[in-house]
């Protein structure tokens, strides 16, 4: 696939005032991690849950189980920390998996989920729910092209993330009992983020005296 230069100059331009919002709902998600690791005498950095980590998935991603390469691994939100997911940096839901599963995952977050929780959706679609074979399944299906072993590993992948969380039940639990009241406020953190960078915005640059001439590319011949 050659790389698209139209599609890539359309979204940079119009991405700069949500990364702003974004960073914003990352920054309180964070602070909200804060309260709740310092209320269940836990937190992700505890070399107690480093070990535990690595108990539950040795050193293989997390979803997909292959061999984690360093400059191929990334820190991992079960549930991401973003609008759609409401997931938390608590013990529980941070783990390792392979770039691949994350890039993966994320095209996921977006649709619409089989199951409450992100990652337990993107470990749903094995080609036996969705009605046409979805991204989602697409990219499990490439992992594993046998229809059997694709259903098989994504089960005992989500029972081997509910047995590592099993521990954490507080922190989970929690998280999703409040995260239908963490996403109102989110919204509500989004909307005047949004609202603020666009009247500050338009106010600093209101008395821009701007002549320019239009400019004048050059045709080139198919
Ligand atoms: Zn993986
Ligand atoms: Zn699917």
């Amino acid at each position: 696939m050659s790389f698209d230069v139209a599609a890539a100059l359309r979204r940079s331009t119009g991405r700069s005032k949500s990364d702003v919002a974004n960073k914003l709902v990352s920054m309180f998600l964070h602070e909200v991690s804060r309260k709740a690791c310092t209320a269940g005498g836990m937190s992700v950095t505890d070399p107690r849950y480093a070990k535990s980590v690595l108990a539950a998935f040795g050193t293989s991603c997390l979803y997909c189980g292959g061999e984690l390469e360093p400059d191929r691994t990334s820190v991992e939100h079960l549930n991401g920390m973003n609008r759609v997911s409401v997931g938390l940096h608590v013990p529980g839901n941070v783990a390792v998996a392979c770039k691949r599963c994350n890039n993966g995952k994320r095209q996921d977050d977006q649709l619409l989920p089989l199951a409450e929780n992100g990652w337990e959706s993107f470990l749903s679609h094995d080609g036996t729910r969705c009605a046409t074979k979805c991204k989602a399944c697409a990219y499990w299906s490439d992992i594993w092209p046998d229809q059997k072993t694709c259903v098989v590993s994504l089960t005992s992948a989500r029972e081997r993330i509910h047995q590592f969380q099993s521990p954490y039940r507080q922190f989970v639990e929690w998280s999703e009992s409040t995260r239908g009241s963490l996403r109102q406020k989110i919204e509500t953190l989004y909307r005047d983020c949004q609202k603020f960078a666009t009247d500050e915005i338009g106010k600093l640059t209101l008395d821009l005296e701007l002549e320019f001439s239009e400019v004048k590319t050059l045709e080139t011949k198919d």
